[in-house]
């Protein structure tokens, strides 16, 4: 089964404007001078507030944008809250859920993300589900376990249309924004894990189309390693995403 790679940046609480219109501007410049392979896939999420402004400038430059959360409510009281619809809106592609920084400041757990991934399908924005597991839980052994349960509790219920216009992202916690990748080993044995449940879940044909990213400490000079196992199709990057000149070098080792 031949899936696309995607390589998507976290751009987290990073970059003001100017800050974001420079750096999209380098980006852009240099996939125009040297194009990523033709099934490699280039999204990045700014902060939202930024967001509406790059996709005015910067659309059909061969970037899709996104969001890196949302409310899973429609709308109403919730200050400070944005809506899967805002984000549409916009014309954003796609939001980030679950993210393990979402999940160890904001409390979030799988029940709500599966609503939040609701409302973005909803929406017809493509949900990010991110999962994995702590440094604790893999010395003790319990990484598959961990993660088997967080994406049957996110995803169960889903169909196959639905499931299509979801990515996993496989983010063991430990690695991080920590310098300390997972060895391609690693990673390659959790995304086969992964790619089994869904197929307990659902069936062969979904966990063969799902694209499943990995992130964690991805660089420019472990990226060619990591993408080439069968299970990852790309990556979800965050330290690296910041500097365009890192984030290209990514990209072209997908
Ligand atoms: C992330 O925040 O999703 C991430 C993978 O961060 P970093 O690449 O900095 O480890």
């Amino acid at each position: 089964m031949s899936r696309k790679k995607i390589v998507a940046g976290n751009w987290k609480m990073y970059k003001t404007l100017p800050e974001a219109m420079e750096t999209i501007g380098t980006l852009t410049h240099a996939l125009a001078v040297q194009s990523p392979k033709e099934n490699v896939e280039v999204w990045i999420a700014p902060p939202s507030v930024i967001l509406p402004m790059i996709i005015h400038n910067y659309h059909n430059r061969g970037i899709s944008f996104g969001a890196q959360n949302c409310s899973e409510h429609k709308e109403g009281a919730y200050t400070g809250e944005i809506s899967a619809a805002m984000i549409k809106s916009v014309e954003a592609q796609f939001v980030i859920l679950g993210h393990s920084e979402r999940r160890a400041y904001h409390h979030e757990n799988d029940t709500l993300i599966h609503k939040k991934i609701r409302a973005a399908l909803s929406n017809q924005l493509i949900a990010i589900y991110c999962c994995g597991e702590t440094l604790d839980q893999r010395n003790a052994g319990q990484h598959f376990d961990i993660v088997r349960k967080q994406v049957t509790e996110a995803l169960s219920g889903f169909n196959a249309d639905e499931m299509s216009n979801i990515v996993i992202a496989y983010e063991p916690v430990w690695a991080i924004g920590t310098g300390v990748t997972a060895s391609p080993e690693q990673a390659q044995e959790m995304h086969a894990l992964i790619r089994e449940t869904l197929r307990q879940l659902f069936d062969g044909k979904v966990a063969d189309q799902m694209h499943i990213l990995y992130g964690g400490s991805v660089k420019p000079g472990n990226a060619a390693e990591l993408f080439s196992q069968p299970d990852i199709d790309g990556g979800l990057v965050g330290g690296a995403s910041l500097v365009a000149s890192d984030f290209t070098g990514i990209i072209y080792a997908a």
